[in-house]
């Protein structure tokens, strides 16, 4: 499963009663992976530690379980691949094979702002996938903020448009699960 996931993580492990901003019968819906099939894009927006990207993941390895192409990068990941896609065969490789995905998993875009040339990137690959592939996308920021993350107003607007024509979006709130089940190594 040589999708790009840093981790895997499963809805089994995802505890409902404690992000309860999301509901288990939306997601569960959404594991039948038929909005995959009618390419319909899912977006997670919320602070750090809320289970945005276990979501992505979890899903994104359901959807290669049943006979998908999935393609997991995280959003500085991407940026860089596209700008060295012309002089590094690794990144070209991982560019050709967002294209040939049935969904493409763009995690947490906006903790880094990108430059207009960047930005510009950004939207042609959107814009190729566009009504061919499922996007999921994590931000920590909402879309009030991406104008500032991507620079420029009118790309801004051109982006959200193609990614929030057919979609999911799912404003996530609550806790960070991290700092509530913070570990400690000496007290335990
Ligand atoms: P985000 O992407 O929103 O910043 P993550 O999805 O990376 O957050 O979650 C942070 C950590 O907490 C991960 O190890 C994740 O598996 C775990 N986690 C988050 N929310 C839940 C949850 N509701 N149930 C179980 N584990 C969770
Ligand atoms: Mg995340």
């Amino acid at each position: 499963k040589n999708a790009g996931f840093p981790v895997i993580k499963t809805i089994e492990e995802f505890d409902f009663e404690f992000q309860k901003s999301i509901s288990k019968r939306h997601i569960n819906r959404l594991l039948e992976m038929d909005w995959i099939d009618k390419i319909y894009n899912l977006i997670f927006l919320g602070p750090p530690g809320v289970g945005k990207t276990h979501l992505a993941i979890a899903l994104g390895y359901k959807a290669i379980d049943m006979g998908y192409k999935v393609s997991f990068i995280s959003m500085d990941n991407l940026v860089y691949s596209l700008k060295t896609q012309d002089i590094m065969r690794k990144s070209k490789i991982k560019i050709n094979k967002i294209h040939s995905s049935d969904l493409v998993i763009i995690d947490e875009i906006g903790y880094l702002p990108i430059n207009r040339e960047e930005a510009n990137m950004f939207f042609q690959l959107i814009s190729a996938l566009h009504e061919q592939t499922s996007i999921i996308i994590t931000s920590n920021k909402g879309f009030g903020d991406w104008n500032e993350l991507l620079g420029d107003p009118a790309l801004t607007t051109a982006i959200l448009d193609r990614l929030t024509y057919k979609c999911e979006l799912f404003n996530m709130t609550g806790k960070s699960y991290r700092l509530t089940h913070r570990k400690s190594f000496l007290e335990d």
